[in-house]
């Protein structure tokens, strides 16, 4: 069943239940603050916030964001934002580009490869981004 995304309210919840198996609910709020301009969407500790002023976060986003929510919890959720930006500058000094360097860490190249998949969490291992920290992605925009 497909969620109907056209007449979203400003805080809309989706049952995390058909992307992750868990029984679980995902938080998004539409706002005009967070993300800052340029990005869709950000995940804060489980809570999706997403731009007002941009179209309703689609299934693969929230997807997508349904496997950072899963990498958080992995990594006691401090972990994952140290490593997150720890990796970010890393990757940022190896491509040379700020953008090419977010594309890369580890946990967004095994979200974007994954976020079609709407069984990903289900049949995911525990750790499994840290199989992507090795592979070099073209990314596709
Ligand atoms: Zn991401």
């Amino acid at each position: 069943m497909r969620h109907e995304l056209q007449n979203l309210p400003i805080i809309a919840i989706f049952d995390l239940q058909k992307f992750t198996g868990l029984a679980d609910k995902m938080k998004i709020i539409y706002s005009t603050l967070l993300p800052v301009k340029g990005f869709r969407a950000i995940n804060l500790f489980g809570i999706v916030f997403a731009r007002k002023d941009q179209p309703a976060l689609d299934e693969h986003i929230i997807n997508h964001e349904s496997i950072h929510t899963r990498q958080m919890l992995e990594l006691g959720v401090i972990g994952f934002y140290l490593w997150y930006v720890a990796e970010w500058i890393i990757r940022w000094i190896q491509y040379k580009d700020r953008y090419q360097g977010y594309r890369n860490i580890g946990f967004e190249r095994e979200a974007h490869a994954n976020d079609n998949d709407f069984s990903y969490l289900e049949k995911r291992r525990t750790f499994n981004f840290l199989g992507y920290l090795k592979n070099k992605i073209s990314p596709r925009c």
